[in-house]
């Protein structure tokens, strides 16, 4: 195994749960030196509503979504460093497809339910050629149970406060059943503003969903 981001051999860790098939092998994509220069987001000191770094209690921007309504209590994996920068740009600016499985031994969601990722437009995503999202979760099962309509300014292009008023364009897909699902997970590359994610909340509880939503993310 070759590391997808500098090609050197990658080792592989045989703990004892995996040899006795009682633990998945979540095989490593990146070496150790490649993966040291990502910031790992520690849970115990992050925001317990949007998963920011260093902000043991609910932030600021996280009070006022409190006040609009239940918290996703987001969940992140790494902050947006430099190395991550890069990373980004390469894999979705420059669309580099064979790094999306870089992260695929990290991005597990801390809790169980059904996998929700957060799709591109369909302008981006004949733009690009792939959906970034659905390949960086491609080795979960997901359920492709929401659609986004496509808006007139790319989220990177705007501001923080061009982020926040722009309007909802998720919607849940005909024929989606809910059934007795308990929770959803909604995952996406990265949190910002929260916006995006708060609306791909907002479509499933238009659409009926009652059960419990939460959310997961590479970087906040
Ligand atoms: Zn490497
Ligand atoms: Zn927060």
């Amino acid at each position: 195994m070759r590391c997808v981001l500098c090609r050197q051999l990658v080792q592989i860790t045989w703990t004892l749960p995996v040899i006795l098939g009682q633990r998945r092998l979540r095989v490593p994509q990146l070496c150790a030196a490649c993966l040291r220069t990502f910031a790992p987001i520690v849970v115990a000191t992050a925001c317990p509503g949007c998963g920011r770094a260093d902000s043991p209690t609910l932030c600021v921007d996280c009070q006022r979504w409190a006040r609009q309504g239940a918290l996703l209590h987001h969940r992140a994996l790494f902050s947006y460093n430099a190395a991550m920068k890069a990373f980004i740009q390469q894999y979705k600016g420059l669309g580099d497809w064979r790094l999306h499985t870089a992260f695929q031994a990290q991005l597990v969601p801390p809790v169980s339910g059904v996998i929700v990722p957060l799709t591109s437009e369909p302008a981006h995503f004949i733009a690009r050629g792939f959906d970034p999202v659905l390949g960086l979760f491609a080795h979960l099962s997901l359920h492709l149970w929401l659609q986004k309509t496509d808006t007139s300014t790319p989220q990177a292009q705007k501001n923080r406060a061009g982020r926040l008023a722009t309007p909802q364009s998720f919607s849940v897909r005909s024929g989606v059943v809910f059934g007795r699902t308990r929770r959803v997970i909604l995952v996406d590359d990265l949190y910002t503003t929260g916006r995006t994610l708060y609306h791909a909340a907002a479509a499933l509880r238009m659409a009926g969903f009652r059960g419990e939503i939460t959310s997961f993310s590479l970087i906040r």
